[in-house]
């Protein structure tokens, strides 16, 4: 038997720009590539239907890539430390590749692997392709890590950056039993259904298109257009002005690497504000892997005493998007339609949630988690932390407390987002849209949306809880 190795594929589910696979296919003669399932990742609260289909999906494309390489994707299920330990005494494995990983949890969880490993003699080698920049690298001038982007973005452009890699041509696998692909609720969904209607379709192959799509044009209207929720007038991208690529990146479907180097390659504001938003995703894992103890507490400790208040039917509303603001609806809708939603209306119902509901910010960030096919722990709750005013890269809270009809009137004018996800409002006129309550009488039956029966008055009064969050803030704050 000649010598092998195990790469253990996590969420990094392509064969391209894959360092760990790389280096295995370079320095053993046979590899095993494999994905564990792990109840403590598909148990429990974390399940999410959008992500366990999408996984699910992902894992059908990688072992297809790997077969036409001459390889296939071996599937086990339990503790990764008992399986990898297991399968390297099966076949013989000198050493086991990953692709490292800044989350809380895969920091307990490698540690954990990496000592059962070199215990049982076996080397652990974690390699770079989750993130541009090796997430541990950037420090301060006093050596300590960043808690607030710019400096952050700053460093971050300086550092070195690794060589892009091509898929490697032949993968050898040894014989090795494995049980079969998981399915959907094998991987958390439980029984959950997918989103009705999702977003982004799964595996490499899929983000390289979308990847390839946005790089070839829309990439240049970024810096310009990535805040309209419709995106540019006429178009029917379904990410509006942004490239969509969230899913591909979480599951390391696409190489953020490649990504950044594709699209440094193009010259204007739009590549070059694109790569800037690829390190606000590194700087989030910097962030937690210097706190990670920062999960789901407020990063800001005169915060983690602010008054919640606990109004199920207010959370129901948000959920269901019947909050009677039209952009806030239009957020949650899509959401629930398609298992994504834009940026600016992520910012726009997060701050709904916690500063006109009043509602506490972890019920916003587990319904999230639950849907977005991007539901990733460090993004997801450093931004929720961010629209909350509690977390890192801090600004005053009245600076992120977002008027849902202002920022309508800003980043969707013309209300086609709205139109698109609202449809009781469709008809609306253009100078009613952001504020349908004000419609007189004639015109709700003109359009017709009566207000209060086809689409709910608001269920409450932005200026008003404006001011009581103002209150709550100050008071925590004292
Ligand atoms: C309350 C809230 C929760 C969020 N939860 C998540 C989450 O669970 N997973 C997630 O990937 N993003 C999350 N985001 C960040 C952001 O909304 C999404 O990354 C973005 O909307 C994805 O769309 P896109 O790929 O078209 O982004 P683009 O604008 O095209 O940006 C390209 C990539 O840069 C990264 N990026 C962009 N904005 C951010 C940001 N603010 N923080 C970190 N990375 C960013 C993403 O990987 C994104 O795919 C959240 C934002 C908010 C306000």
């Amino acid at each position: 038997m000649g010598s092998t190795e195990i790469v253990w594929f996590r969420r990094d589910l392509r064969v391209r720009d894959h360092p760990a696979l790389h280096g295995a296919v370079a320095d053993a003669e046979q590899v095993v590539p494999l994905f564990v399932v792990d109840p403590r990742i598909t148990g429990g609260p974390a399940g999410s239907g959008p992500r366990a289909h999408f996984l699910a999906g992902c894992l059908v494309e990688l072992d297809a890539a790997l077969r036409e390489r001459g390889g296939r994707l071996v599937v086990r299920h339990g503790d990764p430390a008992d399986v990898l330990v297991a399968l390297a005494e099966e076949t013989g494995a000198r050493a086991v590749r990953w692709t490292g990983d800044a989350s809380p949890f895969a920091q307990r969880r490698d540690a954990r692997v990496t000592e059962a490993l070199e215990a049982a003699g076996v080397r652990a080698i974690p390699s770079p392709g989750q993130y541009v920049v090796d997430p541990s690298v950037p420090r301060t001038g006093q050596g300590k890590p960043y808690t607030v982007y710019s400096p952050f973005g700053r460093n971050w452009e300086h550092q070195d950056r690794r060589t892009v890699l091509d898929a490697p041509s032949a993968i050898a696998v040894p014989q090795v039993s494995g049980e079969g692909l998981a399915g959907p609720d094998d991987l958390g969904a439980d029984g959950l259904p997918d989103a009705p209607e999702p977003f982004a379709r799964p595996g490499e192959e899929a983000g390289l298109r979308a990847a390839r799509a946005w790089l070839d044009g829309p990439i240049q209207d970024y810096d310009e257009l990535h805040d309209v929720l419709a995106g540019k007038p006429g178009s029917r991208r379904a990410s509006g002005g942004t490239s969509g690529l969230s899913p591909h990146l979480r599951w390391g479907t696409i190489s953020p690497r490649w990504l950044e180097a594709r699209a440094r390659k193009l010259s204007g504001e739009g590549p070059a504000a694109f790569v800037r938003q690829l390190a606000w995703r590194d700087f989030y894992a910097h962030v937690y892997l210097f706190h990670p103890e920062d999960r789901r507490r407020a990063h800001q400790e005169r915060y983690r005493e602010l008054e919640w208040e606990d109004d199920d039917e207010a959370l129901q509303a948000w959920k269901d998007g019947r909050t009677g603001y039209p952009l806030v609806d239009a957020g949650m809708r899509q959401l629930a339609t398609t298992g994504w939603m834009h940026n600016r209306a992520r910012l726009v119902v997060g701050s709904f949630l916690t500063k006109d509901l009043h509602v506490d910010w972890t019920a916003g960030e587990r319904h999230f988690y639950a849907l977005l096919q991007d539901g990733e722990p460090n993004q997801n709750d450093g931004n929720w932390q961010w629209v909350t005013s509690i977390g890192v890269d801090p600004k005053p809270y009245f600076q992120r407390m977002f008027n849902p009809t202002r920022q309508m009137a800003r980043f969707d004018p013309d209300g086609r987002y709205v139109r698109r996800w609202v449809p009781e409002l469709a008809d609306v006129p253009d100078a009613r849209i952001t504020e349908p309550w004000r419609m007189s009488r004639e015109e709700q039956e003109a359009a017709g949306c009566v207000i209060g029966e086809d689409y709910p008055a608001p269920i409450v009064d932005h200026a008003v809880e404006r001011e009581r969050a103002a209150a709550r803030y100050r008071g925590a704050a004292d």
